[in-house]
C-alpha cells in the first residue's frame, strides 16, 4: 500500500492495487455506473449483461456486482453470469437460487428447533430427577 493523492479529490488515501480514486470517488463512481445500468434496464427490460455492457460500455464484473448486491435483477432465465453459490443453476439476482434460499431457510430453522428440542428434552428428563430428590 502507498500513500497518494486522489486523481479526483486530492484526498490523500493509501492506494492498493494502483487504484487512483479514493474510496469515497470510487462509490460516487458507483454509484454513477449503477445509475446508468438501472436507466438502461428501465428503458430496456429484458436486457442481458452482454447488451447492458455493450451499450452502456460498463464492464460486466460491475454490472454483475450490481447484481450480486440485488441492486438490479436479469430478466432472462437463462445465463451462465450468475449462478447460485450453492448448487449452481443460473439465477437472477442475489447468490442463491430460490430453492436454496428456502433450504438454506429451513435448515438454519431446523437447527434451531434442534437447539429448542434439545434444551427441552434436557429439561424434562432432568425434571423428574430433580422432583423426586425433593420428595
Ligand atoms: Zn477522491
Ligand atoms: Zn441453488
Amino acid at each position: 500500500m502507498e500513500l497518494i493523492n486522489c486523481k479526483k479529490c486530492g484526498r490523500t488515501f493509501g492506494s492498493t492495487d494502483g487504484e487512483q480514486f479514493c474510496k469515497k470517488c470510487r462509490e460516487v463512481e458507483l454509484d454513477e455506473l449503477f445509475k446508468v445500468v438501472r436507466d438502461y434496464l428501465y428503458a430496456n427490460p429484458g436486457a442481458s449483461v452482454e447488451e447492458v455492457h455493450d451499450k452502456t460500455g460498463i464492464e460486466k464484473r460491475v454490472i454483475i456486482k450490481f447484481l450480486r448486491d440485488e441492486r438490479i435483477e436479469i430478466v432472462e432465465d437463462e445465463n451462465a453470469l450468475l449462478t447460485c453459490q450453492r448448487c449452481g443453476v443460473s439465477i437472477k439476482t442475489g447468490k442463491f437460487c430460490n430453492k436454496c434460499k428456502h433450504e438454506i431457510d429451513r435448515e438454519l430453522r431446523s437447527a434451531v428447533h434442534d437447539l429448542q428440542h434439545k434444551a427441552h428434552d434436557r429439561r424434562d428428563s432432568d425434571g423428574p430427577r430433580y422432583h423426586s430428590k425433593k420428595k
